[in-house]
């Protein structure tokens, strides 16, 4: 990397400005020393993609980040129900949070997430309309970012967090392919008082589990925000296909998709469900086909590039944390550096610590989504005969929640950094085989 000299400021290129982005480019903005630019290809910061859910591990991160106050939305105080899509019937329920009335899980609009986030980014920082269409490694002099308008410029260290179809990612490992998974998700956001009338389903979060995907609705606003009126109410619908058998056109994110296209998938549901599909605004369907790819080896490149969120474990939403993942990820960045800084050790050396401490984390997610389609797969085999009613409740509770993965839902990522300094999680760049200060952050 560029011997950068003790009074020139390491220099940042973010390219993304999602969740990933804005945090590292907050976590990061508190170092001394430091230059960022957060390059977002959008003309505008502006969120698509209807609500998000905020729990116990992204509340301790935002609160690291300064911006926790600034996220309000609905408190999951209610039961959530899990029920049977054909018949309506409730297979499971799970009842409020055990941890501290602050870090229950709330639904919040994703634009408040934004906006929290942006606010606590210095300003000057973030440059819209600027496509990253290619990055190139100059060696001791850094990297090369090149825009689609042309422009380019240079950077110490590369932050790739461009989300699943990341450009950063696909620099410094061509390999890596991403796939449709079969899964696509249809999302909107309309106002509360439309479905008021439709029994049951303002009193709980729910999922209505059908053969070949299942409905998910919840409030999106804290009464005390949001006048009675403005409130809205959040619906996705998803649809599993075969992926290797489906061979219809696949769209990445956010294409509209009529009413008629999205009802036509739930014909079959609960009349409840087909009273609210019904009651979305034409033109209001969002479509989402969810992608994948293989685990990385590795979460950073060419010693001075290294990839967060979406882009670094393209896993397409599975735990519904994307978004605290996001932002842990930059917050760990953000210590690597301090850490490394601090020992007088190279650039190269922070990113061995950001990779060691969250490669492992990722790899963990990987082997436990294997492990769960292993188990339904031998279920399956072990009782061909079972229909969609019957295997309802095992199918529901297959994954996993709060109580059976606390290493992702409770998971305080203060609590992980201190593990790393206490020496519970290793990384060779602490070895003496790294040689000694080859040019300071
Ligand atoms: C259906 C669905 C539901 C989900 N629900 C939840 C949930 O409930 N809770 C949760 O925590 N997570 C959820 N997630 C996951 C969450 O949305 C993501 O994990 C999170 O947005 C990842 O943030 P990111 O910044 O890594 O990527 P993104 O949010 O995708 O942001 C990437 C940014 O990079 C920009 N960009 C892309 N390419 C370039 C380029 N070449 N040059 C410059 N800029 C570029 C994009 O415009 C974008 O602004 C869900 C995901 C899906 C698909």
């Amino acid at each position: 990397m560029a011997v950068r000299s003790e009074n020139k400021p390491l220099r940042v290129a973010i390219c993304g400005g999602g969740p990933a982005g804005l945090g590292a480019a907050i976590a990061l903005s508190k170092l001394p020393d430091i230059q960022i630019s957060v390059f977002e290809q959008a003309r505008e910061l502006r969120e698509i993609g209807a609500g998000i859910r905020i729990g116990y591990n992204c509340w301790r991160v935002l609160e690291l980040l300064g911006a926790a106050d600034g996220v309000k939305g609905h408190h999951k105080v209610s039961v959530v129900h899990r029920r049977n899509a054909l018949t309506g019937e409730v297979v499971g329920s799970a009842g409020p949070s055990k941890v501290p009335l602050k870090y229950h899980p709330r639904r919040v609009r994703r634009t408040r997430l934004q906006k929290a986030l942006i606010s606590k980014v210095p300003p000057g920082i973030i440059k819209l309309n600027k496509h990253v269409s290619s990055i190139e490694d100059l060696g001791q002099d850094g990297v090369r970012i090149v825009f689609r308008d042309g422009t380019e410029t240079t950077a110490d260290l590369v932050v790739g967090a461009d989300g699943i179809r990341s450009t950063i990612r696909d620099s410094i490992f061509p390999e890596h392919k991403i796939k449709f998974t079969g899964t696509t998700i249809f999302r909107v956001l309309i106002p509360q008082h439309t479905i008021a009338h439709i029994p049951d389903l303002t009193a709980a979060t729910q999922w209505w589990h059908g053969p070949a995907g299942h409905v998910y609705h919840s409030l999106v606003d804290d009464p005390s925000e949001v006048p009675e009126q403005e409130r809205l109410f959040e619906i996705a619908a998803r649809t599993v296909v075969d992926p290797e058998t489906d061979a219809g056109p696949k769209f990445s994110w956010g294409i509209p998709a009529t009413n008629e296209k999205v009802e036509s998938q739930f014909k079959d549901y609960d009349p409840r469900i087909r009273e609210m599909l019904a009651q979305v605004p034409e033109g209001q369907w969002k479509e989402f086909s969810a992608f994948a790819g293989p685990r990385l080896e590795t979460l950073t490149g060419w010693d001075k590039v290294v990839l967060l969120g979406d882009a670094s474990h393209p896993l397409s939403g599975a735990f519904g944390s994307g978004a605290a993942f996001a932002l842990e990820d930059g917050w760990i960045l953000a210590r690597a550096i301090e850490h490394a800084r601090a020992a007088g050790q190279p650039l190269a050396t922070a990113l061995e610590i950001f990779d060691a401490i969250r490669s492992p984390y990722y790899l963990k997610m990987y082997q436990h989504l294997d492990d769960q389609k292993r188990k339904m797969e031998e279920a399956k085999a072990a009782n061909p005969d079972a229909t969609f009613t019957s295997s309802l409740k095992e199918r529901v509770y297959a994954f996993g929640n709060e109580e059976s993965l606390p290493w992702v839902y409770y998971n305080n990522i203060e609590d992980v950094w201190q593990s790393f300094l206490k020496g519970q999680i290793k990384s060779s760049s602490l070895s003496s085989s790294v040689p000694q200060v080859v040019a300071s952050l």
